[in-house]
């Protein structure tokens, strides 16, 4: 083993070492973090239901239908009916012909790849994606291969150079640590053009983008069969846990027989399946929290550009403001923390060097002077 202690120091010294707030309050805009009031403006909590009192209650009635653990994996005992119901409603929601739960969506990535994929294909990934699809095409024993974000010709040149074994395009929806959302229309087309097949992981997506909430599909207008695999996280906007894969019944068949994460784990507790589809109702029916989400992405834009803050070009719920230095991003997070901002400092390697950040994130429960409030922190902090 390494030589640990002298690893973490050497991390210290350059500010990469990552240290865990303790929240003692629900996931919402005002927090008690650190024993230190907050607002919070780094949750992915999106729609504000993490903590909504229908979820809670759905919740509450599940344990009580269900227990509390599901005791075993899904080919074993563990697979119940509020699973199944869920399966079937976000099949139904995302317009696919089937949908398969997972417990988390870093285990969805994983498996997918190592369940479609073997040696002689390719992964073709756009260097930005998450974390977990570049793990997930490493793990597939696939070649990966990376273009430069959102850069399509490249992809288009590595596509052509492979002419044997199948071809996969794996990229995030919106973009986690940026927010901006990939072109999906060009990489749909550029799959077809190149008989390669694309995977969507639409985790920042999903509940709050398109008609009804119904994700990156509806959003671009594009066509489920043209997006053969699909992947969204329920931890995120849903305001639950989990994550599911959706697809053709061949493909999910597939999964079921193949994908070792989702083999080898314990189902993850009916309870929670009880609570997302309590979600999903409220994402359907209540437009009312995407339409508030978004008048404060754009109420944060117009303060922050008023305050001549460097924004981003992101349309999305994640607004990051890149400051470059690590040593720099780390110390604004906390001189906003001691001002009772919760604003978490991204740094390499989950972003690039040089492009170290804040990575501020709205949600529709936020009001406008939270927003007033950041903007003026943050514009005389920079
Ligand atoms: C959060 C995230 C995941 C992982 O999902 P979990 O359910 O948190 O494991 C996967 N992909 C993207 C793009 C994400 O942002």
């Amino acid at each position: 083993m390494k030589d640990l202690s002298k690893d973490l120091e050497q991390r210290k010294a350059s500010h990469l070492y990552r240290r865990r707030r303790v929240s003692d309050s629900p996931q919402q805009i005002e927090m008690q973090i650190d024993s230190h009031k907050v607002i919070s403006f780094c949750s992915n909590d999106y729609l504000g239901l993490a903590n909504h009192p229908a979820l809670k209650q759905a919740f509450i009635k599940g344990i009580e239908q269900y227990g509390t653990g599901s005791g075993a994996a899904h080919l074993i005992n563990g697979h119940c009916r509020a699973h199944h119901q869920l399966e079937i409603s976000l099949a139904e929601f995302t317009g696919y012909p089937r949908a398969l739960l997972f417990s988390t969506g870093y285990m969805a990535n994983l498996g997918v790849a190592q369940a479609v994929l073997g040696k002689g294909d390719s992964v073709l990934a756009d260097r930005l994606n998450h974390a977990s699809l570049i793990d997930g095409g490493l793990l597939s024993g696939a070649r990966l291969m990376r273009y430069q974000h959102r850069d399509y010709a490249e992809l288009a040149d590595k596509l052509a150079t492979r002419n044997s074994g199948e071809k996969l395009v794996m990229s995030d929806a919106v973009f986690s640590m940026d927010g901006d959302i990939a072109d999906t229309t060009t990489l749909a087309q550029l799959c077809k053009q190149h008989d390669a097949h694309l995977m969507l992981d639409d985790a920042h997506g999903f509940g709050v983008l398109g008609e009804h909430g119904a994700g990156i599909l509806s959003h671009s207008h594009i066509d489920p069969g043209e997006v053969p695999i699909y992947i969204a996280t329920l931890g995120k906007a849903v305001g639950t846990a989990g994550a599911f894969v959706a697809g053709s019944k061949d493909l999910i068949e597939t999964l079921i027989q193949q994908a070792r994460t989702y083999i080898y784990t314990t189902a993850q507790p009916p309870a929670i399946a009880v609570a997302t589809l309590e979600s999903l109702r409220i994402i359907q029916h209540e437009p009312q929290h995407r339409e508030q989400l978004h008048n404060n992405i754009a109420y944060f834009r117009q303060c922050a550009q008023q305050a001549s803050l460097a924004i981003s070009d992101s349309e999305t719920a994640i607004q990051p403001i890149i400051i470059g230095d690590v040593e720099k991003t780390v110390a604004i997070s906390q001189q906003l923390f001691d001002q009772g901002f919760h604003v978490t400092a991204i740094r390499p390697p989950t972003v690039p060097r040089g492009t170290a950040r804040l990575r501020i994130t709205l949600s529709a429960a936020h009001q406008r002077e939270h927003i007033e409030q950041l903007v003026t922190a943050l514009h005389a902090l920079i």
